[in-house]
């Protein structure tokens, strides 16, 4: 069995470090303090006896847990960030710890008077009776995504103290700035050496992904041409105007506030305009990659066309891919999902297969060669002060890593 006291030392551990990444940095890590937590990382894998425990110049961490069968089984992966969001403050986390959580509202700070209401969090009502660890309602908590590197230590740490369970060869992979988007871009996929891998980076108990959104950003520019009022008559052109035609031309319903599920949409995120000059800001969001590709086209033609109508350049476009829906690298392979949700069915969980409306970490490196699905690390409301995360969730996790690890080697037994 996995230990609870030892589950909930190790994550308190780690969200007492403040590791909040900044967008605004240039260097890698964002913030010199992610170091701090890194060091530890690396301090503890050596610890528990992994090995090849590396920590390169820009903070990732890479460590192996060797085969101890002598078939052939493909190496494996698992993957967490250590850093958290710079959405809310990770400075001076206390984390409070719930036991035998009664299903009612919790006092998260008596003199803010911070309540965290099962009436608002429905969720809160499945982990009835278990182990809750919530922040002290002035920080985050960062079980985005510190439960997610607790249960991949804690699982190396029972596996090497149980070499009866059969497994291939297992890297370990922990990644800053995942929350600013660069997690995956220094990720070393060669090093690493795995033919496959999960980031244990989701959110309920149960989650399983393997589809995120193709993504673009596209600017659009409108020129217009600014003449005295009183004297503008067939020389003004108001680029706020046609910005609007634009604007408006665009399907009213494809927007995020209006769609779930597959549904796509444009989002005007941005807009900022004078007669002279307006600039909008779009991101293009769809899991299709046909619809994806479409609707990139829809926003082009829009700009030839009010060209045409008004006889001269007024309008340009620049659209960049942003990242894409790995569910085109994990198809190919998909027993890489299989092996995860029979994992989760042998520990007694039911699988919440879903697709992601947004990216992870996970799309990037699969289109880096290393196919990534996403599982659950069981947190809840991320990002803020509100997130919390039962212990029992990083609990199955951990169990969950095992299991896959033992199901990969059985399944390659010749
Ligand atoms: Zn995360």
């Amino acid at each position: 069995m996995i230990s609870k006291e030892n589950i909930i030392k190790r994550f308190v551990s780690y969200v007492v470090i403040d590791t909040e990444s900044d967008s605004n940095s240039k260097t890698t890590p964002s913030t010199k303090k992610q170091w701090d937590l890194a060091n530890k990382l690396a301090d503890e894998l050596k610890a528990i006896g992994m090995h090849d425990v590396s920590i390169d110049e820009n903070a990732y961490i890479m460590a192996t847990l060797p085969s101890n069968v002598a078939h052939d089984v493909p190496t494996i992966g698992f993957i967490s960030h250590f850093d958290t969001s710079p959405d809310f403050t990770g400075a001076n986390v206390r984390p409070q710890i719930i036991d035998n959580y009664n299903g009612k509202d919790i006092v998260l700070n008596a003199s803010e008077n911070i309540i965290l209401s099962p009436d608002y969090f429905e969720d809160l009502h499945l982990y009835k009776g278990q182990t809750l660890i919530t922040t002290d309602g002035t920080t985050l908590l960062g079980a985005d995504d510190k439960a997610g590197i607790c249960e991949i230590v804690s699982a190396m740490e029972y596996l090497i103290k149980h070499p009866e369970i059969k497994h291939g060869t297992i890297r370990v992979g922990f990644t800053p700035d995942e929350e600013i988007g660069r997690g995956a871009h220094k990720f070393d996929v060669d090093k690493f050496g795995a033919e496959w891998a999960y980031t244990m980076d989701g959110s309920q108990i149960g989650e399983l992904e393997y589809e995120n959104f193709n993504a673009a950003g596209a600017v659009v520019k409108v020129k217009g041409k600014i003449v005295h009022p009183g004297y503008a008559k067939g020389k003004m052109i108001n680029s706020m105007y046609i910005a609007q035609e634009f604007i408006n031309s665009l399907p009213r319903m494809e927007t995020p506030e209006h769609t779930e599920g597959y549904q796509g949409f444009f989002h005007l995120h941005n807009m900022k305009g004078n007669v002279e000059e307006t600039v909008l800001e779009y991101i293009i969001r769809d899991h299709d990659r046909k619809h994806f590709e479409a609707r990139k086209a829809v926003m082009e033609n829009l700009t030839v066309e009010l060209n045409e109508q008004y006889g001269r350049e007024v309008i340009s476009i620049e659209i960049n891919d942003q990242y894409y829906n790995m569910k085109e690298k994990v198809e190919p392979v998909m027993h890489i999902v299989d092996i995860a949700e029979e994992a989760m069915k042998q520990v007694g969980i039911t699988p919440i297969i879903k697709a992601i409306r947004g990216g992870t970490d996970g799309s990037q490196l699969s289109y880096k060669g290393l196919p990534c699905p996403n599982i659950f690390a069981g947190g809840h409301n991320f990002h803020g002060r509100y997130e919390y995360v039962p212990v029992e969730s990083m609990i199955k996790a951990t169990e969950v890593i095992c299991k896959i690890a033992e199901l990969t080697a059985k399944k390659y037994k010749v």
